[in-house]
């Protein structure tokens, strides 16, 4: 087991009410506890819009980060009737956003869109997760190296904040069909991410790059063996306490 920073991060996606803070209170007493032993971990739960200011008063920051899921491209306030722009998100206190996820992209999101959404995340300095990956119709036709690059190269620059972007490579093919790559795969595509990153902006240091796809109590054994997944990016199984705390025990297990 390595001992860099890993990460473990929840999408609740389109879940939760105001009395879901339990599930956070439940993670939270155990992480408390669980952080003293094993120090190098951090835990984001990215909530709906609707619940980021009340749960980031109730939750110990140092503790769990709270993040959104989307966001406007326009930088600041607008005439856009429905949308939540990057600042409105970081003044009701997120501090992550995830962006360019498959569900959004199956919507009509373009690269170029996305692109636009992590500038305006940037500016009001939200960490961003940007979530890349292939169809199973790309993977068949072994596209998945032109497919991630064409996504990697599109929605970022060299001029932007690169340490405030965290990579998740989410196989849309995984994305909750509890369908996972193989383990010579995961480690083809990480170190292909990573170097695709530090050569296209001519980066100093590697990114960090999360796994997420159907991840689950049991396979996080066979994931934890894969030592260039920098964390994990958890749907489903994040909405129950029991199963995100026993991803994280195994993790180290
Ligand atoms: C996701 O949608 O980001 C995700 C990883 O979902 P799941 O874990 O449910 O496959």
């Amino acid at each position: 087991m390595t001992n860099k920073l890993k990460y473990f991060v929840g999408n609740w996606k389109m879940f939760g009410d105001i009395g879901s803070i339990k599930i956070l209170h439940q993670i939270s007493i155990f992480y408390a506890k669980f952080k003293k032993k094993v120090k190098k971990n951090k835990l984001i739960i990215c909530v709906p819009n609707t619940l980021i200011h009340s749960f980031k008063k109730k939750v110990q920051s140092n503790i769990i980060s709270i993040g959104a899921q989307n966001c406007h491209d326009y930088p600041s306030y607008g005439a856009f009737t429905g949308s939540v722009s990057a600042l409105m998100l970081k003044n009701i206190g997120a501090e992550y956003v995830i962006l360019g996820h498959s569900e959004n992209r199956s919507k009509g999101e373009s690269i170029g869109l996305i692109k636009k959404k992590i500038q305006a995340s940037l500016n009001v300095k939200l960490n961003v997760i940007f979530c890349i990956g292939e169809t199973l119709k790309e993977k068949n036709k072994k596209k998945t190296f032109s497919v991630l690059r064409k996504q990697i190269k599109g929605s970022i620059e060299k001029k932007f904040n690169l340490n405030k972007i965290i990579i998740a490579y989410e196989p849309i093919w995984s994305i909750g069909t509890g369908k996972i790559p193989s383990v010579y795969d995961l480690n083809k595509t990480f170190k292909f991410i990573k170097n695709e990153f530090k050569k296209s902006f001519r980066s100093k240091t590697l990114p960090t790059v999360l796994y997420g796809g159907s991840v689950n109590d049991k396979n996080i054994s066979i994931l934890s063996s894969i030592s260039e997944i920098d964390g994990f990016l958890v749907g489903a199984a994040s909405r129950s306490p029991k199963k995100f705390i026993d991803i994280i025990k195994n993790y180290y297990k």
